[in-house]
């Protein structure tokens, strides 16, 4: 892999990755997985930041159809993605990584708020930074948490780790035909409502020039393959 030292990253990890080949919740060896390529990605210099998702153990919206009020779902998802966070912190550490996991919901007793002067100091010592919770409100996603959070962080780009190998003209699981973009722009997937990440989270990267790389997190070894620049993936960018 070419190494690219002091390049800055915030990588985005759906919840649902955690699950492995389970239908819900977390997966121990899956979890320890996705650190191994976390903790590669560091040794060959890469600085971290991490966003978790929660939809392996809770999404507001589905809560909100069962008739749950949607604020409060969407607290309860919130607080999915910090357990997310502490499970990968611990399998980070495990391999030896200095982690930190700040979360956007005030939780001193496991983690430390988001402060982002000090989550700057942590990536200088080396750390990786787990941000927690999302922004911290109702309404919105981790994938808008990743995008606030890559553009406070001044991250270079924005890897999504999704279950799916990039951005797709129509849902390839539905229409076999469906034909996956190599590079897309930010205008096209905004006004296409190609399934990315939600239309704030691209809109927040557009107007910091922050490109978007989205990638198949479960396929072993591929977050090495994809920083390199080979494997597959669809960057979401100015120009196409
Ligand atoms: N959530 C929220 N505000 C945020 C981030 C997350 O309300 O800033 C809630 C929301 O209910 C969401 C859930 O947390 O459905 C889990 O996050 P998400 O669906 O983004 O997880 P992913 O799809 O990446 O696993």
């Amino acid at each position: 892999m070419t190494a690219q030292p002091s390049k800055r990253i915030l990588l985005k990890l759906s919840g649902e990755v955690l699950m492995g080949a389970g239908q819900f919740g977390i997966d121990p060896q899956t979890v320890a997985r996705v650190a191994a390529e976390v903790k590669a990605a560091k040794d060959a210099g890469y600085e971290l930041c991490l966003v978790i998702g929660g939809g392996n153990i809770f999404r507001g919206m589905a809560g909100a159809a069962k008739g749950m009020d949607r604020a409060q779902a969407d607290y309860m998802g919130m607080l999915a993605t910090v357990m997310n966070a502490l499970a990968m912190q611990n399998s980070l550490e495990q391999l030896g990584v200095e982690t930190r996991v700040q979360s956007a919901i005030e939780m001193d007793k496991v983690c430390e708020p988001v402060i982002r002067r000090r989550a700057v100091r942590h990536i200088e010592k080396g750390r990786v930074v787990i941000f927690a919770a999302g922004v911290g409100a109702p309404y919105f996603t981790t994938d808008s948490g990743a995008a606030l959070r890559a553009a406070e962080m001044k991250c270079d780009a924005l890897y999504k780790g999704t279950s799916v190998d990039g951005v797709y003209d129509a849902d390839p699981k539905k229409i076999a035909t469906a034909k996956r973009y190599d590079r897309v722009t930010y205008d096209q997937v905004l006004n296409d409502n190609l399934k990315v990440m939600d239309a704030s989270a691209v809109a927040l990267c557009r107007e910091n020039a922050i490109p978007i790389i989205v990638f198949n997190i479960r396929e072993q070894g591929n977050l090495a393959k994809v920083l390199a620049g080979d494997g597959i993936s669809t960057t979401v960018a100015e120009t196409a």
